[in-house]
């Protein structure tokens, strides 16, 4: 047994001794033997903060000493309780019954405590304890505005009014030229920069240029750096498309979403299929020069969407167009969206089990079509789609927040940027990065990001996990994970590998792993 091994073990053992000493660092709280001894088995890591809430609690309770039952006492009471996502039903039929929900869109990452100094200056420093780490980087612009309205959006989402746009783009060649100094002087080069939304495509041909070229002459990027702009293909034009291709672009990434116009027409796009299918090889010939990467979306469960089309769909893009590559998503009903107001008037929606069917019938099909699984989402065709943010973002790697309402994270810190287009705008013109929040990563965020990464690339490696968490995980993770391989949701080949039936449940895996880690962190 390792010695990470045996700290879990102590860890969970619930000792307890009699033996007082005195605690060095605060006067006024003792801590007993047994219970030092279980603080000292935790990871170094999360020790010192473990130490710190057990003080701050024990006082609030007026208490002189911290013993054993004390500290494990701190482990229930958490902020996910277990009983809230409940560990999969063992059954014949995983795929339909594993669980009777999905326990979110994303795993998330929450249990980050609040950064309390000013959050400008915490993200600088942060900038600048990074300097010459070796960890890759990117950074997220946001665009929040969008000239349509689909049925099932909840991203925010502003007027395309020109004027405003315009001061927009404006205000972020500001921020990025206002960010670029800090970041420079840290000596990391961005590898991804994403244009998200809203629709970036909305902005005028000039207006992308000039924010692509304002990145390339502001940020350190490596020669390889992916820079993708998400849109739709409406309004798109050949333009724009040679605009952002000249100044940088080098992968575009469309919400088609589904290629019945019946279907799209209904969630609120304008474009019809043979339109859809010749802008997307309209931009696919205008990008081949730069070897640029065209991908869209796709969803299943969309209303009135059965298997044939759904099919359909993912043909049309595969064998119509010559993307490189496809993201099959699931819908995502959001509680404040026109999808769910207008519900009850629109043709039925697949159920759960159904929408399990469409998943596994979508599966199958892009494996007959060759196409290469990147994460359970994504499809490539070739090697020119490297899904690096979209991957990147998953594994918690370095962002850098752009734009109104972007969040980012840095160094084990969490930003979020002012979202009020009016108050970013002069943030930045009385030259202060508008950063309004900024929150401490948990303690085992980094153990809990490989094991969303390896979970989105449908496999999961304890050893690996191990090496991350700097301690033995194997006492807290077997047990879950042989609960897991009773259920059908992972089996063993050369390493441990997700089922199709653990695919389609894997947020909720993602969920359970890291609930499992951040009760080790406690
Ligand atoms: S185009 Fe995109 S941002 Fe605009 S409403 Fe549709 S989904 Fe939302």
């Amino acid at each position: 047994m390792t010695g990470g091994s045996s700290a879990c073990a102590i860890w969970s053992s619930g000792l307890s001794g009699k033996n007082v000493r005195r605690n060095r660092r605060k006067k006024v709280m003792f801590w007993t033997e047994d219970a030092e001894e279980l603080l000292g088995a935790v990871p170094a890591f999360v020790r010192e903060r473990i130490r710190e809430k057990a003080e701050v609690r024990a006082r609030g309770e007026q208490r002189t000493q911290i013993d054993a039952a004390f500290v494990q006492s701190m482990q229930t009471g958490s902020r996910h309780p277990v009983e809230k996502f409940p560990a999969p039903c063992i059954s014949v039929d995983p795929i339909h019954d594993a669980f009777d929900r999905k326990y979110g869109v994303h795993a998330g990452m929450s249990g980050g405590a609040a950064v309390t100094g000013n959050p400008v200056e915490h993200f600088f420093q942060c900038l600048e304890d990074s300097v010459d780490s070796e960890a890759p980087a990117m950074a997220y612009l946001h665009v929040p505005f969008c000239c349509t309205r689909c049925l099932f959006c909840g991203f925010y989402a502003e007027t395309t009014e020109p004027t405003a746009i315009a001061g927009y783009t404006d205000a972020v060649v500001r921020d990025i030229e206002l960010t670029g100094a800090g970041l420079r002087n840290t000596g990391r080069k961005l590898s991804a920069v994403y244009f998200g939304g809203g629709t970036p495509t909305d902005l005028q041909a000039s207006e992308l240029e000039k924010l692509i070229r304002t990145i390339r002459r502001e940020l350190p990027l490596t020669t390889d750096c992916e820079i993708t702009v998400e849109g739709r293909l409406y309004d798109f034009t050949d333009e724009k498309v040679a605009a952002a291709l000249d100044a940088g672009a080098n992968r575009f990434s469309f919400g088609v979403q589904s290629f019945d116009t019946g279907i799209r027409r209904m969630m609120g796009r304008v474009l019809g299929r043979e339109e859809l299918i010749e802008r997307l090889n309209r931009i696919v010939e205008l990008g081949d020069p730069y070897h640029a990467a065209v991908v869209i979306d796709l969803i299943y469960g969309l209303p009135g969407q059965r298997e044939a089309e759904w099919i359909d769909s993912i043909d049309c893009g595969v064998n119509e167009t010559g993307i490189h590559g496809l993201d099959l998503y699931q819908i995502n009903l959001l509680p404040a969206t026109p999808l769910m107001k207008k519900l009850n008037a629109l043709p039925s929606m697949a159920t759960l089990k159904q929408q399990a069917d469409l998943f596994l019938a979508g599966r199958s099909r892009m494996l007959e079509h060759g196409f290469d699984r990147l994460t359970i989402a994504h499809w490539g065709r070739d090697a020119r789609e490297r899904n690096r943010y979209n991957l990147w973002n998953k594994l918690n790697v370095d962002c850098i927040p752009l734009g109104a309402g972007a969040g980012g994270r840095w160094n084990g810190s969490r930003f979020f940027q002012q979202s009020d287009v009016h108050r970013f705008s002069t943030s930045v013109t009385e030259g202060l990065k508008p950063v309004i929040s900024a929150s401490k990563d948990p303690a085992c965020a980094s153990v809990m990001a490989s094991a969303t990464g390896q979970i989105e690339q449908r496999r999961i490696d304890v050893r690996e996990l191990e090496k991350v968490a700097g301690m033995s995980l194997r006492e807290t993770l077997f047990p879950l994970l042989d609960t897991w391989k009773k259920a059908g949701l992972i089996e063993d080949q050369d390493d441990i590998r997700l089922t199709p039936a653990g695919e389609f449940w894997s947020v909720n895996l993602q969920k359970l792993i890291g609930l499992k880690l951040m009760e080790i962190a406690g």
